[in-house]
């Protein structure tokens, strides 16, 4: 088969690193693709963003399956596009995929399904949202309704922070058009877990539990990112979460996505956070997290086409996945700045040592080749992931591995999985 990898991020590079692996995949195409993509697959220089572009280069080069790694092609409707050409591809729909571009679509439907998610109210006008904030209880949480990369989330700790982000959201269009319209939540405590499912339309199929680290800095400090960092397991999950997670969760919401006359077929991830009182969502999300995927796809077993497969197929329920035991770190190297302003350009060295490491991928984010160099090109620049017996291994391998990696200005979290090293999972919920 040749595969068309949509995206430039790691998650990209661990797709195609996967798809690589399977004795169906002939050859595996990126666009735009990184310098990491470019070593195990040939890069095609078309934005994730250019869906005529990469329509028409999947017809003129009989792609047998495009696989979509961000969420903006998938919100743009880039799916229905291939399907009007007859060009398979895995990923939601336009509708299916305002399960994540659209938080108060989202809000509706938990609430007429009942899902357990944190009390919110939605608004489109400034002055009402500004108002509103005066009479409640802090923190609360403001969300831009849009796709704002992972950034359109800010927790606001006093009534004239939430004013002045309402102001910069609503009135002075800091995230553009996803920010017209936002979403006011309670504030919840917990931990964090993102669990993946594959949706074929009526069947679905989890993957492994894992936890990523969305704030900037140790200790969950900082501004949201789109992630610094993840582990799988979750330490955090456990089969009880997982029977309630399916009837309270995953149940309704299929059942909610098809009486609105919607199929999503695709990567469907909730992002919980695990409460007193059971999980709750905080987000949908249509498509494969990174850097999650990054620590996912390296404990699968299992051959990933067949699966994505049988998702476009229908038959998911048909398939098993086989997970590899051990546990998955992944540490992401950054730009310094990130995710505000940050500098590119800078040589990177010291990736041949730290792949030397036994169970130790690194995946390639912000980066480009250049002059036969490889240099810093993005925010994220690198997914180092080690599979140990242990969380602690791991940890301790990826840690091992980043320690090896240098270029200017390097950001990265020295606690990626550190809690769940020290919790005592007995204890949880
Ligand atoms: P989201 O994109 O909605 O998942 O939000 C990004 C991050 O913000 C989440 O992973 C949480 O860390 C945090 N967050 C979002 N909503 C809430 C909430 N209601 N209570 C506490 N933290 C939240």
């Amino acid at each position: 088969m040749k595969i068309l990898v949509i995206g430039s991020g790691g998650r990209e590079h661990a797709f195609a690193w996967k798809l690589r692996q399977s004795p169906h995949a002939e050859h595996i195409f990126c666009a735009p693709g990184n310098a990491g993509t470019g070593e195990i697959a040939e890069n095609v220089a078309i934005p994730a963003t250019d869906l005529d572009g990469l329509a028409r280069f999947a017809k003129e080069n009989r792609i047998d399956l495009t696989v979509v790694g961000p969420d903006d092609p998938l919100a743009a409707g880039i799916i229905d596009l291939f399907a009007s050409e007859k060009l398979r591809a895995f990923g939601p729909t336009k509708a299916a995929a305002r399960i994540e571009a659209s938080k108060i679509f989202a809000k509706e439907l938990m609430r007429t399904q009942q899902i357990p998610t944190a009390e919110a109210r939605t608004f489109s006008d400034s002055s009402e949202a500004l108002r509103y904030c005066e009479r409640l209880k802090f923190p609360v949480v403001i969300k831009a309704d849009g796709l704002a990369l992972g950034k359109g989330v800010i927790i606001t700790a006093d009534v004239a922070t939430a004013q002045s982000t309402i102001d910069e959201m609503m009135n002075q269009h800091r995230f553009g058009d996803a920010g017209r319209r936002i979403v006011i939540e309670e504030f919840l405590r917990g931990t964090e877990c993102s669990l993946h499912a594959l949706v074929d339309g009526k069947n679905h199929l989890l993957l492994e539990s894992a936890s990523d680290h969305k704030r900037a800095l140790d200790g969950d400090e900082g501004p949201n990112t789109g992630g610094m960092g993840a582990f799988s397991p979750a330490n955090n999950w456990n089969n009880k979460l997982q029977s309630q997670f399916e009837t309270e969760i995953m149940q309704p919401l299929l059942h909610g996505l098809l009486q609105e006359g919607i199929k999503f077929r695709g990567l469907l991830y909730p992002g919980l956070i695990i409460t007193s009182e059971g999980p709750r969502v905080l987000e949908f999300n249509c498509r494969f997290g990174d850097p999650e995927t990054q620590a996912l796809l390296p404990r699968m077993k299992s051959d990933l086409l067949p699966l994505l497969e049988a998702t476009i197929d229908g038959t998911i329920d048909k398939c098993a996945i086989e997970w590899d035991t051990r546990a998955a770190v992944t540490v992401v190297l950054a730009s310094a700045g990130y995710p505000d302003k940050y500098e590119t350009g800078k040589s990177i060295s010291g990736l041949d040592d730290a792949a030397k490491l036994e169970d130790v991928r690194i995946f390639h984010a912000g980066t480009k080749r250049d002059a036969g160099k490889i240099k810093t090109a993005g925010g994220r620049v690198l997914a180092v992931t080690a599979l140990g017996s242990t969380i602690e291994a791991a940890r301790a391998r990826a840690y091992e591995a980043v320690s090896r990696i240098h270029f200017e200005n390097c950001h990265y979290r020295r606690d990626i999985a550190l809690s769940a090293v020290a919790a005592n999972i007995d204890k949880l919920p």
